[in-house]
């Protein structure tokens, strides 16, 4: 994944607002990356440029060597679909379903049956420890709990990046150290390339690296310390 020269405009009017500026970001397959800065800095912008929901108004984007202004909107949708898992900012889980059946949804989307759904569904709850929850309401589960689902049926479709915007909306606040442990074991034992929005004193803890963003640039990057 590399952008270069990446920025983002919403242009809404009168107001315009740039929510990234210029960025230059290089993300290897399997790298364990935390995203870290203030409010309104465009952590979210940035996962979404990523994730192939929103392109970039100027500059560009490639995944797999493949430039993402050369997608048509279906070739996206299925790039989006086949590589990456996401786990937005609300969990958004139905809460009149059970979990299996939250977790099993992207893949009742793509009309599979609903046996290999349950079965994917139940797969992926087990994990991320919740093998014994499928049959709970979304309502029953703690904050741990509900985080490690939305982590599940961002899953269920075996992508090869993780896209986490898991902070709340309040103050963007660590990790718990449960989310955390599974987010390196995901990483490192299936070979997943994991990228998290967090908190940077808590991230520096258990991420490969930290990229801190302010104002829409990245203000710093410790990759390039390793080097
Ligand atoms: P963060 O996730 O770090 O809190 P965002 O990426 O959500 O920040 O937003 C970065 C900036 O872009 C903010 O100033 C925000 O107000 C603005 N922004 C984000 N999304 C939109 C949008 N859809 N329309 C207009 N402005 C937006
Ligand atoms: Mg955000």
């Amino acid at each position: 994944m590399c952008l270069t020269g990446a920025s983002k405009l919403y242009d809404k009017g009168s107001s315009a607002r740039e929510a990234l500026r210029s960025v230059n970001l290089e993300i290897h397959k399997g790298e364990l990356i935390a995203i870290a800065g203030p409010r309104g800095s465009g952590k979210s912008a940035l996962m979404k440029m990523l994730g192939l929901l929103e392109a970039p108004t100027s500059g560009g984007y490639h995944f797999l060597g493949v430039p993402e202004q050369s997608l048509s909107e279906e070739q996206r949708l299925w790039f989006r679909r086949r590589f990456f898992g996401f786990v937005p900012q609300a969990f958004n889980m139905l809460q009149t379903t059970s979990l299996q059946g939250n977790v099993a949804l992207p893949l009742i989307y793509r009309g599979l049956s609903a046996e290999c759904c349950q079965t994917a569904a139940m797969r992926a709850l087990s994990v991320v420890g919740l093998e014994d929850c499928g049959h709970r309401m979304p309502a029953e589960l703690d904050s741990t709990q509900q985080g490690k689902a939305a982590i599940a049926r961002a899953l269920v479709c075996n992508p090869s990046v993780l896209l986490v915007d898991a902070a709340r909306q309040a103050s963007e606040k660590p990790l718990c150290p449960e989310i955390e442990t599974l987010l390196r074991k995901l990483n490192t034992e299936h070979e997943l390339t994991v990228v998290v929005v967090t908190q940077s004193d808590s991230a520096a803890r258990w991420a490969g690296r930290v990229i801190q963003v302010n104002g829409g640039a990245v203000e710093h990057d410790t990759s390039g310390l390793l080097h």
